[in-house]
């Protein structure tokens, strides 16, 4: 394929979700010149992309936090500028807290975040090809609408959420669960506003069974009281109703929803499309179509059956249908579910979580959780960025060396975001020392996480 050559980079990062923005931004700071391909024309990927809120979660299940660093700093941003609470109390009980936000507060936080650090960034460009040379890779091959174009790096990051770069290099990668290779279903967040959250949260008061109370801690009657956004999933016995009068199809046994930044606006979490081969280009237009249509379903199950949506707007739908589960590359390392619920302490963490594994079934209805003991935490391995074949590679995001159980907990954004900070660091120092990231000794690597305060454990 005939392309042209455009340039250099110390470092080329694929992707501009939350992980790749903070990768860029990590090693931006520490002075290599560093350029971002994101095939969308804005930052942010699934939270921007996929219409995906609110963030979940910086702390652990008994409150400690656990992810600082650059994600914390870019909260402090969006607070700044009125497009966040903060952290706020999980009005479902599932985690400690979650972070809402509003979703074009969040690109402009991260466009001024990547200018700061004086990274280039290549939108609606789309990485289509690399070169490789004995075991790393030369330049990445791109397509945009000047053509196909060439660009050489000394280091890559794929953080495409889809191991794309991973792909093109070959390097081996799972899909789905072992037993069958069935991976996580799609949602199409739908953001519904102008709901009266006053009329809801009375609804709410006054009809808790309708709601999850299983796994909740406190007094239900004081969540409503502490919480400024709702958070919460139920709505049972109205959704079972519509669902016996052919109003709803979507296969999921519940209405899972949360308020986000601005208040009365609503991100449904809630339909399901399963079996969706999402590298078969037809099957996954058929799943965008779908998702519009339960998107529409919810919105009208809302207007007709829930006390505070009379007058509700279907603001919209993601302009990408929510991908939970992609490539797992097979890398130095794949951490297991044991590794993360036996908090197994590996002695080079890059990052660190809390949050549980949380698998939306890839066959039916139902959600299945397994849940770190209350003030648990676990450790992701420098190992589990790294791949054997390619020695330039560093994955990062929600497609590292993780099987389907363990990439259900370390997907989640805070934790996507904090790996991306490390891996842009392990990139930069790399770079500095004329070295490859595998040869890096572990002890300047976490000297610079904790210079940029990214929490590794005791
Ligand atoms: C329905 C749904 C609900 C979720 N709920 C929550 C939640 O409530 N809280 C939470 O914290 N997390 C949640 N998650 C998980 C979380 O959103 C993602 O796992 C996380 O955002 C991943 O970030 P990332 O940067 O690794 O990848 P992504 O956000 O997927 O970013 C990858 C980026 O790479 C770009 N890209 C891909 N291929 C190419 C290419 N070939 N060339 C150029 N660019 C490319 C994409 O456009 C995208 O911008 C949810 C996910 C889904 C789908």
């Amino acid at each position: 394929m005939n392309s042209t050559f455009k340039g250099k980079y110390d470092l080329i990062v694929i992707g501009g979700g939350v992980s790749g923005t903070h990768a860029a931004y990590a090693a931006g700071r520490m002075g290599i010149k560093v350029l971002l391909i994101e095939q969308f024309g804005f930052l942010g990927g699934s939270l921007t992309a996929m219409g995906v809120g609110p963030m979940m979660t910086f702390h652990n299940r008994a409150g400690r936090q656990l992810i600082f660093g650059s994600p914390q700093e870019m909260i402090e941003r969006l607070i700044n500028i009125g497009a966040s609470p903060g952290h706020i109390i999980d009005g479902t009980g599932y985690c400690s807290t979650v972070t809402p936000f509003d979703a074009e507060g969040l690109k402009l936080v991260l466009d001024d975040m990547l200018v700061e650090a004086g990274v280039d960034v290549l939108f609606h460009s789309r990485l289509i090809d690399v070169k490789l040379s004995n075991g790393s890779i030369n330049s990445i091959i791109i397509h945009n609408k000047g053509g196909v174009q060439e660009y050489e790096g000394k280091i890559f990051i794929d953080a495409s959420g889809d191991s794309e770069l991973v792909k093109n290099c070959k390097v081996p990668f799972s899909i789905g669960r072992k037993e069958d290779g069935k991976s996580q279903p799609l949602t199409m967040n739908v953001k519904i506003g102008n709901v009266n959250s006053s009329q809801f949260r009375e609804y709410i008061k006054n009809n808790w069974d309708q709601f999850d109370d299983k796994i909740r801690r406190e007094e239900k009657s004081d969540i409503l009281e502490k919480i400024s956004r709702i958070s919460m999933w139920g709505l049972y016995d109205l959704w079972e109703k519509a669902k016996k009068n052919g109003e709803v199809t979507i296969p999921r046994d519940n209405v899972l929803f949360f308020e986000t930044n601005t208040e009365g606006e609503y991100i449904f979490n809630t339909s399901r499309i399963l079996g969706v081969d999402i590298f078969d280009g037809i099957s996954l237009s058929k799943a965008e179509m779908l998702g519009r249509k339960q998107a529409r379903e919810i919105y009208k199950f809302l207007l007709k059956y829930v006390p505070g949506f009379e007058n509700a707007s279907l603001l919209s739908t993601a302009p990408h249908i929510g991908i939970r589960e992609s490539r797992h590359p097979i890398a130095k390392y794949v951490i297991s579910s044991h590794d993360l619920t036996s908090e197994y302490h590996f002695e080079n963490p890059i990052a660190v979580g809390g949050y549980p594994i949380d698998i939306h079934s890839p066959d039916g209805e139902s959600t299945h959780s397994v849940h770190l003991k209350e003030d648990g935490m676990y450790y992701i391995p420098v190992d589990s960025i790294l791949t054997n074949e390619i020695d330039n590679l560093i994955l990062s995001g929600r497609s590292i060396g993780a099987d389907h159980y363990a990439s259900a907990a370390i997907r989640v954004t805070p934790i996507a975001m904090s790996i991306g900070q490390g891996a842009g660091i392990l990139a930069a120092i790399s770079v500095k020392r004329q070295s490859l990231p595998s040869e890096i000794d572990y002890k300047y690597l976490r000297e610079e996480l904790q210079t940029q305060e990214v929490y590794l454990g005791e």
